[in-house]
C-alpha cells in the first residue's frame, strides 16, 4: 500500500467523467487499497478515484471516522438508481481547498453498484452516509460540492482561491 497525492481543484481530471471500471482483479484491489489509506490518512469519510488523479468509476467510503473500527466500502460503477426527500448540511472536499458550504442533497437514496469483485451491490442508504455517497458520486461525474452552490458563493471562492494559488506561486521555495 501506498500513499497517493490527491489532487485539488482545479486539476482537470476532477471535471471528467470517470469510465467504467472493467478489469477486477489485483491491479483494483491494489488501487483501493491505496485510496483506503490515502483517505484515512487525509483523514476524510470518502475518496473518488479521480481525486488521486485517476478517471475511473471507484469510490472508497467509511463514515465511522474511527481507525480502531475501519469499515471501508468500495463502490465500483456506483449510480443512483432512486432519490427521496431533501436535506441541506454542510460539506467540504479533500479537493476543494479552504471551503466548505451548505449543500441540498436527498435524504435517502438507493444505489447499485459493484463490488471490488464484480458482485453487484444493491442498498439503500440515508442522511450521513447517502449525503457522502452522493458527494463521491459527482466526482465519478466531473462534478465538485461547488458546483452545487449558488453562483455568486462559487465566484466569491473561485476568487480566494485564486488569491491562494497567487501567494503560494510568489513564495520562494
Ligand atoms: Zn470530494
Amino acid at each position: 500500500m501506498s500513499l497517493r497525492e490527491i489532487v485539488t481543484y482545479p486539476f482537470p481530471v476532477l471535471k471528467e467523467q470517470a469510465k467504467p471500471v472493467t478489469e477486477f482483479g489485483k491491479e483494483l484491489e491494489e488501487l483501493v487499497a491505496d485510496m483506503g489509506e490515502t483517505m484515512y490518512a487525509a483523514p476524510g469519510v470518502g475518496l473518488a478515484a479521480p481525486q488521486i488523479g485517476i478517471p475511473l468509476q471507484l469510490a472508497v467510503i467509511d463514515i465511522t471516522r474511527k481507525s480502531e473500527e475501519k469499515q471501508l466500502i468500495v463502490l465500483v460503477n456506483p449510480r443512483i438508481i432512486r432519490g427521496e426527500g431533501e436535506e441541506t448540511e454542510e460539506e467540504g472536499c479533500l479537493s476543494v481547498r479552504d471551503y466548505a458550504a451548505k449543500v441540498k442533497r436527498y435524504k435517502k437514496i438507493w444505489v447499485e453498484a459493484q463490488d471490488i469483485q464484480g458482485n453487484p451491490l444493491n442498498f439503500e442508504a440515508e442522511d450521513f452516509f447517502a449525503r457522502v455517497i452522493q458527494h463521491e458520486l459527482d466526482h465519478l461525474n466531473g462534478t465538485l460540492f461547488i458546483h452545487r452552490i449558488s453562483p455568486l458563493k462559487r465566484s466569491l471562492y473561485l476568487k480566494k482561491l485564486k488569491k491562494l494559488l497567487k501567494s503560494e506561486a510568489e513564495e520562494p521555495s
